[in-house]
Parts: structure tokens; sequence; C-alpha cells
């Protein structure tokens, strides 16, 4: 059902408060499905591809499923849910789909700004990373990034780090839902030193994983100038007999086109598609330096791609043809990079936010990716490029329950004229009042239920002392 401006309706915010019982809904149960959980808002997005904007709105859930989604007064009386959560003040959304981050990083946040990507990459974050990298270090940091997540409405992230059944373990643990990349480089790295033992690593990996309902075990080559032929080709080939994603960054700067064209006398999409790299299961990060050509091989070879606006800005890599790569048909997601010096956080309010104003004033045009689209690509396309969409990205019956709640009564949002306008513009991450990921809440805006968020902290700030030694030591860090 479609209603204009459902939000300014006074009625339509008169639902019962939160935390009423189902006890004293309307007599009639035995006719009525029981179900786990019924979650009633002011408003929704549900993303659909009608682009429908809802006023009051209840979802239904049951066994992590969305059976059902409609006026609250028809769910409540089609269903006896075991709870039922009512925020009468917000707008409900499938939750955000980060398709680019290195959640351990989170324990170097801000360690080295305003660097150019190859400075910042070899003096800092290589070194600190050799240091201090350990399955502790990675449990700790995506503890904390998963916490951020939570807390900030994103419910399913992509990730490319190391020791990644350990951030599996933390994923797991906090309930998110991950598509999770074992990072492959042609240096020795922490938990593997060669490409023999990085196979053994991450087929172990996909091993362990296979057939989880949350967390998808993936393949992450870092880069073209940092992986060979041989590295990429095996990558994909072990990508191909597990059927796992593959991530990775490609064009990010324009020092790594000149150096991938010198070496290999084209660009790295070119050259990744002659070595048989490019193919379904890809999703490719930044971009920026992506050529009409490129672009072409991209929709040819079905692989898809994450922005990442704030990173290509704050390391001055540049402007990715976002709006150019949408009209030749690439699914094009957003992503905030990592925390440590690209961005410095996980939120998808200001991925939206960045990537809108980027492509206007790049194009001295204010009309290229409207706030639906802003939103489409935070969401929906999110799921398409993680090859997810059956599952998340927008609310369906049938879809896994994947959804967040963003409050609209703040006064940095309020009045409301158009919904879809206040949560890109607008809202921000702090506004998250509830994410449910499969069905669980993870965070009911007051704590988060899965993580002890005092420890997280604790353990965040005594790895700041760890990392700071240990750069001390050698000097890396002035
Ligand atoms: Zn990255």
């Amino acid at each position: 059902m479609l209603r204009a401006a459902p939000f300014l309706a006074a009625a339509l915010l008169a639902l019962p408060a939160a935390g009423t019982p189902p006890a004293k809904q309307a007599a009639g149960h035995a006719k009525k499905a029981p179900c786990d959980l019924v979650v009633v808002a002011g408003a929704a997005l549900p993303m659909d591809a009608a682009f429908t904007v809802r006023g009051a709105t209840a979802v239904a859930i049951r066994g992590g499923e969305i059976v059902a989604l409609g006026d609250p007064a028809t769910i409540d009386a089609a269903y006896l849910p075991k709870q039922r959560i009512a925020r009468p003040g917000g707008v409900l959304l499938p939750g955000f789909v980060n398709t680019h981050t290195h959640a351990a990083m989170n324990l170097l946040r801000g360690l080295s700004n305003d660097q150019p990507l190859m400075d910042w990459l070899q003096k800092f974050i290589f070194p600190a990373e050799a240091k201090n990298v350990s399955p502790e270090f990675v449990r700790a940091g995506t503890d904390l990034a998963c916490l951020e997540m939570i807390r900030g409405g994103t419910t399913t992230f992509a990730d490319m780090y190391y020791y990644e059944s350990d951030v599996a373990s933390s994923v797991e643990k906090a309930g998110l839902r991950g598509v999770l990349g074992e990072t492959w480089i042609d240096f020795p790295v922490p938990g593997h030193a060669n490409l023999a033992e990085t196979k053994v690593v991450t087929r172990a990996f996909l091993e362990k994983w296979k057939g989880h309902p949350r967390i998808t075990a993936a393949i992450a080559p870092h880069a073209p100038y940092t992986c060979s032929r041989e590295t990429l080709q095996a990558a994909r080939a072990l990508a191909d007999e597990y059927g796992a994603p593959l991530l990775t960054h490609v064009s990010e700067t324009r020092d790594e086109q000149k150096q991938i064209f010198e070496k290999y006398g084209k660009s790295s999409t070119a050259w990744l598609d002659e070595i048989g790299f490019l193919g379904p299961r890809l999703l490719v990060a930044h971009g920026v330096w992506l050529t009409p050509d490129d672009l072409k091989l991209l929709v040819e070879r079905h692989v898809s791609l994450s922005h990442n606006p704030e990173s290509n800005m704050k390391l001055g890599s540049g402007i990715a043809p976002v709006v150019a790569a949408r009209e030749a048909g690439v699914v094009v997601a957003l992503g905030t990079d990592g925390v440590a010096g690209s961005n410095n956080d996980l939120d998808m309010f200001d991925a939206m936010d960045f990537a809108g104003k980027l492509a206007k004033v790049s194009a001295l045009d204010p009309t290229p990716l409207p706030a639906p689209e802003l939103l489409r690509m935070a969401t929906i396309d999110g799921a398409k490029a993680l090859g997810l969409d059956r599952l998340v990205g927008s609310l369906e019956p049938g879809k896994r329950a994947d959804l967040i709640v963003v409050e609209l009564e703040n006064t940095h949002v309020q009045p409301v004229f158009d919904l879809p306008s206040t949560i890109v513009y607008a809202s921000r991450g702090g506004d998250v009042s509830l994410s449910v990921v499969d069905g669980k809440i993870l965070w009911d805006g007051k704590s988060v239920l899965t993580l002890d968020e005092a420890k997280v902290l604790a353990a965040a700030k005594e790895w700041r002392g760890k990392i700071l030694k240990s750069l001390e030591k050698s000097g890396e860090k002035k």
C-alpha cells in the first residue's frame, strides 16, 4: 500500500507503547498464527522494487523469517507474537549492507591520517599489522566493529582481513551477517607466509563455515598490485571450487593505474579479465579509475562494484564513475572501508550522504543519485553485490528478518517532508533504535544484547597501548 507523507499524520503515531503485552490484545487467539516477534513502526521503507513508502507498518517474524508485512491492525489480528516491539516515532527499513570494510582494523582507528594510500599502507598500516595482528587482535577489533555496526544499523557486511575464521567467530557471536574474505597477498602476513600456506588456511576456513546461515566464507586477494597472476588465478580457482565470493580492491588510485599499465600494458580490469579472474561472485572495491571499457567488462562478467566515497575523498584517491557504472548496468553498492585512516568510522548514513554529494559536486549537477537511489545502494543493491538478495536487502515476506528502526523524533530530523531524503541527508547512526538480524534482536535502543560493550571498549583501549608500544620500538609512529 502506498501512502504519501504518512509520518505527518499524528494518528499513525498513536500506536501502543513499547512492550505492550500480547496478552492484552483482542480475544480470538485461537485463530491467530503464532510467531516470534512483531515489530511495529510509524512508517516504513521496505525497499521493494516499487520503492513503496508506507505509513504505520508491522512486520511479523517467525523462525528468523519475515512471514507478513502490513498495517499494524491487520498483523495484530492475524499473529500472536511471543514479543511485540513498537517504535511509533520511527521508520522501519531493511538493515544496511556495508560492502567493503576491514573490521579488525577498528583497533587501528585513526592511526595514521592525511596520507596518500601507498605511503599510508607501506609506512604505517603494513608495519603496524605485521607487529600486532594475531587471532586475539582480530577478535577484539571485530568485536568493536560489530558493536559500531549493530548500533548504527548495519546488519550485513563484507570483510577483507587475516585470521578470517576468527573474524567469523566474532561475527557469529555478535549476531551479524557477513561475507568474510581471507586476504591473499604476495608477502608473508599474519597467519600465512606464502601462497601454499594461504591456500591451506583458506581451504580450512571455507570448510569450517560451509552452510552457516549468516556467515559466508570468501576469498579476498588484496589487489592487482599486491597479487601476482598465479595468486589471482589460484584464488579464482578455489572460489569456483567452493562457489565462494571473491573480494578485492581495483583501480583505487592513479598510482595503481600507472603501475599496472607500465607492468601489463593495460588497465587493472582488462588485465584481470585476461587472466580469467573476472567473473560471477566477484565484488571489486573502489573502482575510482575505471574506464568506460572497464565498466563494459564488469557488466559482461557480472562483477559488482563497492563504492567507498569517504575513503576515496580522505585518501585523495579521486571520484569513482558511479553514475556511469550504474548507467552501464553495473550493480553499485556502498562501503565505508576500514577505519584506520581512510574514513574513520563505519557509519552507512555517512556513506549514503557522501556518495550523493560527491556525485552531485563532481557533475556540477544536483540531480544524480537522488535519495531513493542512495538508499537502494545501501540496502538491496548491497545484497545483490554480495549475492544475498534472495535472503536480505528488502523487507518482504519470505526473506530473512534483517531490519532496523530509525527514530524520526529528533531535533536534527524534524520536521519530515520527504522520508528518503530525511534518512539519507539528516539521520545519523545514533538514531537507530532497533537492529534485528535473522529475527534476533541485537540492539534494542538501550544496549547491544549479544556483546558486553564495556568489555569490548576496555579491550580496545588496552590494544591501543600495545600498538603504540610496538611502533615506538621501531620508530614507525612519530
Ligand atoms: Zn579496503
